[in-house]
């Protein structure tokens, strides 16, 4: 279970003036992340909003649009980018989420998920115009599991990267 006084800051983000990452700095060495499958707080909760690229994707896995394309119009809409959503089962969960022999929450298009789902529970804020603060969803419960590898800085560069991709083009 997540400690309130855990400090939610993994990393301060300088970026040059062609906003590419200039200077990561970790502020949390030791922290580890392995998802836990739960499933509560991302994949239960409906399916995530859609890029272009994440709808190339999953259609070259196999699918087709109208099987797991929510349109556009009938998505809730935070990302300015997105071309819809990925549709949800009754119970609301999302379309791509399923169980294997022991019981323990998947996703049935892992190689070809959203990037939404890759970069989920890392967030930015922006604190002045070329500097961010890589932080985590405090109620994720794979953080700081034990069973976790330590967060490498290469790992959090790419989520830095991803994400202020995302919020530049929001
Ligand atoms: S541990 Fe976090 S990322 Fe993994 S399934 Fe649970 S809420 Fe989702
Ligand atoms: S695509 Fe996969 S990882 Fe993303 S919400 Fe659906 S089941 Fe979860």
């Amino acid at each position: 279970m997540f400690n309130k006084k855990m400090n939610d800051t993994l990393a301060i983000i300088t970026l040059n003036k062609n906003k590419k990452i200039s200077n990561l700095l970790v502020t949390q060495k030791q922290f580890r992340f392995k998802c836990k499958r739960c499933a509560d707080l991302c994949c239960k909760l409906g399916g995530p909003e859609l890029l272009e690229d994440d709808v190339k994707r999953i259609e070259a896995s196999g699918y087709f649009k109208k099987y797991f394309l929510l349109s556009e119009k009938m998505c809730r809409s935070g990302v300015t980018r997105a071309v819809g959503a990925l549709k949800t089962k009754d119970d609301g969960s999302c379309i791509f989420l399923t169980q294997n022999n022991q019981m323990e929450n998947i996703c049935s298009i892992y190689e070809f998920r959203p990037l939404l789902c890759r970069i989920y529970p890392f967030m930015i804020e922006s604190i002045k115009p070329d500097t961010f603060v890589l932080k985590f969803i405090p109620c994720c419960k794979g953080l700081n599991n034990p069973e976790g590898k330590i967060l490498a800085e290469k790992f959090l560069s790419i989520v830095s990267n991803e994400l202020i991709k995302l919020a530049d083009s929001n």
